[in-house]
């Protein structure tokens, strides 16, 4: 049984419970950010901190007091849950005001902030990315402010399932004949050697890994282009890969039931992907 944080409290995970009324579930009112942890290590984790304070500025919401204990808060629930491997979870919501209203609650109303472990033995050593991933491309039918990283995983949650209805692993989603990213992770094509993905702005997610990868690739002398790419030009790549926080470099091999370049992970995403696992681990903390 997991030891999870609530609100200032280390509980048993059957005893951590949130209001009927809090914000998070009633309106989705809530910001959420993922660790992944290798080796008892958390990595990345300033850049994550850093985000959750861009959601929570965007939105207005008040940061939870315990903010400047977040470091600690991570390592005694990893150490409490003996996690070797596997994520932390943390979500922070606007509170329960006592009552449904659409109106923010009260600047007193206290945030609640919840985290919690998840476990999985090995996850650097996974087998999609061995095999790399299979993919479906969806429409993006998410609301516009998709930087600020918000607990409404709905329409993500609708294409994963989609994808599994297909017999593949994820979705890539479509915006006016453009790749946006993928339904938890920023995606990529390489052509002739050119890492190419989107540019930052309210259209995807500002992946921590997305950041990692292109400084270790620009460091690497890399060839980076920042630009929206098409369903066609993904299909006529060379290679194609995802990144995310749980994913790490992740190969894309198919698209729509089309091999991408060979069909098979090829050498520019499984340089980067070792290139940043060794990276991550190196300054791990
Ligand atoms: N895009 C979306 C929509 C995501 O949900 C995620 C995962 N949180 C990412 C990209 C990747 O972000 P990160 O590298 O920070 O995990």
């Amino acid at each position: 049984m997991r030891t999870v944080y609530l609100n200032g409290d280390y509980l048993p995970e059957e005893e951590a419970k949130v209001s009927v009324f809090d914000r998070g579930f009633l309106m989705a009112d809530a910001v959420y950010e993922v660790v992944s942890v290798l080796g008892g290590k958390l990595i990345d984790f300033d850049a994550h901190v850093a985000r959750l304070q861009r959601s929570l500025a965007a939105l207005d919401m008040r940061a939870p007091d315990a903010m400047g204990d977040l470091l600690a808060i991570h390592r005694e629930l990893v150490a409490r849950n003996d996690l070797i491997d596997g994520l932390i979870y943390l979500q922070v919501t606007r509170g329960n005001p006592g009552d449904r209203d659409f109106h923010y609650p009260a600047p007193d109303t206290a945030p609640t902030l919840v985290l919690f472990t998840q476990s999985k033995p090995g996850m650097a050593a996974s087998p999609l990315a061995r095999r790399g991933a299979r993919v479906i491309a969806v429409p993006d039918l998410r609301w516009g402010l998709r930087d600020i990283k918000t607990v409404q995983l709905l329409y993500p949650s609708m294409a994963k399932m989609m994808a599994e209805a297909a017999g593949v692993d994820d979705a890539w989603m479509v915006q006016d004949g453009h790749i946006t990213e993928g339904t938890s992770n920023n995606a990529y094509i390489v052509r002739d050697g050119c890492i190419i993905t989107r540019a930052l702005s309210h259209d995807i997610l500002h992946g921590i890994t997305r950041a990692a990868v292109l400084r270790f690739a620009a460091e690497a002398r890399m060839q980076v282009d920042q630009r929206s790419f098409t369903l066609e030009e993904a299909l006529q790549a060379d290679e194609a890969f995802l990144t995310s926080a749980s994913a790490f470099v992740t190969p894309v091999i198919e698209i729509d039931g089309a091999p991408v370049g060979t069909g098979r992970p090829g050498p520019v995403v499984l340089r980067l992907r070792e290139v940043y696992l060794e990276e991550s681990l190196k300054r791990a903390i």
